[in-house]
């Protein structure tokens, strides 16, 4: 089996009839997911599109999705998916990093797609449209598709790395393929009888690998979510019998605070996934109790396609740790100058394997700086146990330094998240003229609770040491999240 589309193609053999995926009531079966991505196929192709041209794609999760993603695909084309809340200058800056040579946009984020495609030059085709729709319809579906090697580029991701300015990571089809049939056959074991949550955007890498890919290497079905809202997803979950829910941190906070599951029939609800953000170990636990199910955290990046660790489900799940390597990719923990670090000792995750990326798409600055011998410097610091299980400490730039003395936000956060008014925190250094940077928490309320600021830095004051509790405390309606749902830590403005 050679690339992605291979293996939907086989699907399509297979399990023709099986629902792929869906969205509400659109439903595409795996023969109409293979046949209309043949048609956009030849259609990108009646376009110019050729092997190895970049086609950008503006789409949030619906089913013109996968479509498109695997049309851009089998005509031997990289995809540049986007986040579709864009607007036309951030999309335009991506368009021309990429090269990339023509837009697919959906109908509801068509406006800031055309006007960035118009900037750049290049065509904007909006998709679900009624001249679109014709000109699929009187396409004939590409026979086959464009061949592609395993390690030419399926698929560039937009990310902003360990340091600032967003780069494309060029993933290839052996990256993807690998990476989702580890995540199909080892992680989340799925068979043609799942139904997966699609709550996370399948534009980022997440979303992509564990739900759509994973879904397709295994014939499961895909039930997508265009915007995450708790009600709405337990209604999801309900319907369609979903077998595994897949989310970052702040999904599995909002389902906490979100209606009663008794009211919902979620009885084929077999696993969830958290991975994205570190799960804090109250909210692992509070969600086991609540949905009756196991919670199993891992751990990975853009750049490495993007799973690296996973607690394995054949074996007691450590809260708190992203588990052991996946098959297939090693870790380790380095210090500054490279050398690995003893045994016990804080370092710098390094990943090496079948997963991670080609190299930043035309930065060799960059991807040298990165990916040295083979192995991918990841920004983020972990320690691992005696059993080889990872526990993340923090990002390398998210440390803050008080005095002199090292504090690592996510401690505090995980003490924050016991306190029982709290429903989502936040912690971040604030510059300070003695100690050079201070400690501050931002944290907003389940509904309903009450408590001061003083009261919730004298919970942590009691149960830290005392450099590291924080002195301002900021009580905020909410938080700031990127597309994923990740708190966003670099927007936080303490009060
Ligand atoms: P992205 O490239 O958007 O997927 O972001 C990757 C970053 O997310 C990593 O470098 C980590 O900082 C963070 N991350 C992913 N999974 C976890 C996890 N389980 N625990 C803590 N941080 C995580």
């Amino acid at each position: 089996m050679d690339n992605l589309v291979d293996r939907l193609a086989e699907r399509a053999r297979s399990d023709g009839d099986r629902i792929a995926v869906r969205e509400d009531e659109v439903a595409l079966t795996y023969a109409e997911l293979n046949d209309e991505s043949a048609r956009v196929a030849a259609l990108l192709r009646d376009e110019g599109v050729r092997a190895g041209d970049r086609v950008a794609l503006v789409m949030p999760n619906v089913t013109r999705f996968p479509v498109a993603y695997y049309g851009i695909l089998r005509a031997g084309a990289v995809v540049v998916p986007m986040n579709p809340l864009l607007k036309a200058r951030e999309i335009a800056f991506t368009l021309r990093d990429s090269g990339s040579r023509i837009v697919l946009a959906f109908p509801q984020c068509a406006d800031e797609a055309v006007k960035a495609a118009a900037e750049v030059g290049i065509a904007c085709l909006v998709t679900d449209s009624t001249a679109f729709d014709a000109r699929v319809r009187a396409t004939e579906p590409m026979p086959g598709s464009v061949p592609r090697a395993q390690d030419d580029t399926a698929v560039i991701l937009y990310t902003s790395g360990t340091t600032g300015t967003p780069k494309g990571a060029e993933l290839t089809h052996r990256n993807l393929l690998t990476n989702a049939a580890t995540a199909a056959e080892t992680l989340l074991q799925v068979g043609p009888d799942d139904v997966l949550f699609g709550g996370l955007p399948l534009f980022h890498a997440f979303g992509q690998t564990c739900a759509l890919n994973t879904a397709v290497t295994a014939g499961a079905t895909l039930t997508l979510l265009p915007r995450f809202d708790p009600a709405r997803a337990l209604e999801i979950m309900h319907r369609d019998g979903v077998t595994v829910f897949l989310g970052v941190p702040t999904m599995f906070t909002a389902l906490l605070t979100t209606g009663a599951p008794d009211d919902h029939d979620l009885s084929r609800l077999r696993l969830a996934v958290s991975g994205g953000a570190s799960l804090p170990v109250e909210v692992l636990h509070s969600f086991e109790r609540k949905f009756g199910i196991t919670v199993l955290e891992g751990y990975g990046l853009s750049e490495t396609s993007p799973v690296a660790a996973f607690n394995p489900p054949d074996r007691p799940r450590k809260p708190g740790s992203i588990g052991l390597p996946v098959r297939g990719v090693e870790l380790r923990l380095v210090a500054d100058d490279g050398t690995t670090v003893g045994p016990g000792e804080i370092g710098e995750i390094a990943i090496r394997g079948d997963n991670v990326m080609k190299g930043y798409w035309n930065r060799p600055d960059a991807t040298g700086e990165a990916v040295r011998d083979g192995w991918f410097h990841s920004g983020d610091l972990a320690r691992v146990d005696d059993d080889g299980y990872y526990f993340i400490v923090d990002r390398k730039k998210d440390l803050i330094i008080r005095g002199g003395y090292n504090v690592y936000p996510r401690e505090i956060e995980e003490v924050l998240y016991e306190h029982p008014a709290v429903a989502e925190a936040a912690v971040v250094g604030v510059p300070h003229e003695v100690h050079g940077e201070e400690v501050a928490a931002v944290v907003t309320l389940r509904p309903g609770a009450h408590t001061k600021p003083d009261e919730v830095r004298d919970f942590v004051r009691e149960r830290v040491a005392a450099y590291k509790y924080p002195r301002i405390v900021t009580i905020a309606d909410a938080l700031p999240k990127g597309a994923t749902g990740k708190i966003l830590k670099r927007e936080i403005v303490v009060g």
